[in-house]
């Protein structure tokens, strides 16, 4: 089912002389329990203030996410305060998101001490015994503080932290980019083996798409504070809709060179606008390849454009099969 629907949700941030920063545009997209949503785009296309605003870490400017069909954003604090245990964030450089003058244990305690977790100091060590275990590391690190790990190692506790209120949807902010390649896999690994054992559901976001290529069940595509497209991840790298996502998807190279690659090239140039001033229409058309005059007199629609296949680009408007219509089809 889904847990979170996200509703054209928008994060404006304000920039003075009456202009502001259109972080976040209309976006939209549910996440069903259990599944690895990635949310993928270049830096400043705006996912991890989608993130953090889900996390209501920024004030909405508009829009809607519900958490079990119940309101994010307008909760009582106290129901702000027991949202926390459900919803938990994991970042990108857990050292800075680390309390350098906290061992530990007093790290992943302290979520715990908040929400009065447990009657006694004993269970609660006992729990962070238990966490450091479940996420690779052992009670001898607990005394410890952060600085005395490595990157790979400080975000496994910052996992441990995050678990430690037993959330159901965990957003993951880049939780891999910081880190070595080889050590990148051992904390995907884990993050796979925690979903399966604890029916966890991932935003997991990141700038490239490699890095959310095996995790994910579902991916979307971000760009200038858009939602471009999302669909599964096969059908992601089978049939890419988007030129955006065919971009991406040309630049990643083709692992084993016996076999073709038959997905066409398409390669942008060119910056990405300024989220302050973003074009007309397709906010992707000054660097689109088949951008045509309709694209800068109307944003394209977010629609169905397959099953389970969502897109927003004129190119596929009259491929899109309104329900409606799709009834009349079948009859
Ligand atoms: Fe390109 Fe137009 Fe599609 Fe935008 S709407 S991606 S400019 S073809
Ligand atoms: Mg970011």
């Amino acid at each position: 089912h889904k847990t979170l629907e996200v509703k054209n949700l928008k994060k404006h941030f304000k920039m003075g002389k009456g202009k502001s920063l259109k972080a976040v545009d209309g976006v939209s997209f549910d996440l069903y329990k259990g599944e690895t949503l990635g949310l993928v785009g270049e830096s400043g296309c705006g996912k991890s203030t989608t993130g953090r605003t889900i996390m209501n870490l920024y004030e909405k400017t508009s829009g809607e996410v519900l958490f079990e069909g119940k309101s994010v954003h307008e909760r009582t604090p106290k129901e702000q305060f027991l949202l926390k245990r459900q919803m938990q964030m994991i970042f990108q450089d857990p050292y800075a998101s680390l309390n350098p003058r906290s061992t530990v244990a007093e790290i992943i305690l302290e979520p715990m001490e908040i929400h009065d977790l447990f009657t006694s100091n004993k269970e609660r060590m006992e729990r962070v015994y238990e966490l450091l275990e479940e996420v690779g590391l052992n009670r001898d690190h607990a005394n410890r503080y952060p600085h005395e790990f490595s990157g790979g190692q400080r975000q496994r506790i910052g996992i441990a932290r995050a678990l430690a209120l037993d959330p159901e949807i965990i957003i993951a902010d880049e939780p891999i980019s910081a880190l070595d390649v080889s050590v990148q896999a051992q904390v995907v690994n884990l993050l796979e083996r925690l979903q399966e054992e604890k029916g966890l559901t991932y935003l997991f976001i990141a700038h490239d798409l490699s890095m959310v290529q095996h995790i994910s069940d579902r991916i979307g595509v971000m760009y200038l504070g858009h939602l471009v497209e999302l669909t599964s991840s096969d059908q992601l790298y089978d049939t890419p809709l988007h030129p955006y996502t065919q971009a991406l998807l040309s630049a990643i190279p083709i692992p084993d060179p016996d076999i073709e690659d038959e997905r066409e090239q398409v390669i942008i140039e060119g910056e990405i606008p300024s989220p302050i001033d973003p074009p007309s229409g397709c906010v992707f058309r000054t660097r689109c390849p088949f951008a045509m005059d309709v694209c800068s007199e109307k944003a394209p629609a977010w629609q169905e454009a397959a099953e389970g296949h969502q897109v927003a680009c004129h190119l596929y408007d009259d491929k899109v099969v309104d329900p409606s219509e799709r009834k009349k089809e079948e009859r």
